[in-house]
């Protein structure tokens, strides 16, 4: 009985190590896997912010060449960042307005695609589409609050579309709010008509200010 008690004792022995050793393995394995895909994810977070800033920048120099004048580059400092504006000669207030919405109709435009085309974005393993609307999302926030502190570089958007509307800046500042605290509660699952259809009608509100400005 002994040779028995003891292979089977070696058996078990054999098997508790080998699923010590599979655990040893998962546990040493599952962290650097879900690390892994938590870099990537990561990784694609920040390739869809990048996009994000990408778009909005080109919208203002699409406008720019859309308006006959060519963009420029320009260092600015957003307190302690450093960043660049998109400068441009000066132009008609109506095609001021329009040169300096631009970023933010770009923004709006693409989350308003994002919640059409993915309405639950939030559950969906979509990490670079996150990112984008994530900018969007807290661009504009920024920019909402640069606009109520009236604070920033001169060659802020907010502060150009203020002028050339001949609106006070914080003014702008909850016209670029409003659709982001209802996209954000879009995204969070709100399919309230009234948020939905609130949000569009901001942003159709917002660049309506150009008949203001062109007149
Ligand atoms: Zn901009």
């Amino acid at each position: 009985m002994a040779p028995a008690e003891n292979k089977g004792c070696n058996l078990s022995t054999a098997l508790a190590r080998r699923v010590v050793t599979v655990v040893v393995v998962l546990c040493a394995a599952t962290p650097s896997v879900a690390s892994a895909q938590t870099l990537t994810n990561t990784a694609k977070l920040i390739g869809g912010a990048a996009l994000g800033l990408a778009l909005h920048e080109s919208a203002h120099v699409a406008a720019d060449f859309a308006s006959g004048v060519s963009p420029g580059i320009k260092k600015v400092t957003f307190g302690p960042f450093p960043f660049f504006a998109i400068t441009h000669e000066s132009v008609s207030p109506g095609r001021e307005f329009v040169i300096s919405s631009a970023g933010f109709w770009m923004q709006e435009a693409v989350n308003e695609i994002l919640l059409t085309t993915h309405p639950e974005l939030r559950n969906d393993d979509e990490p670079v589409l996150k990112g984008l609307f994530a900018f969007n999302i807290l661009t504009s926030f920024g920019y909402a609050g640069a606009a109520f502190a009236r604070a920033g570089p001169v060659e802020r958007d907010t502060r150009g579309i203020a002028q050339s509307a001949d609106v006070d800046e914080p003014v702008i500042g909850a016209l670029i709010l409003a659709p982001a605290v209802l996209d954000t509660m879009r995204y969070f699952g709100v399919r309230n008509r009234w948020v939905v259809w609130g949000s569009r009608a901001a942003k159709i509100g917002g660049a309506l200010l150009v008949v203001k400005a062109a007149r």
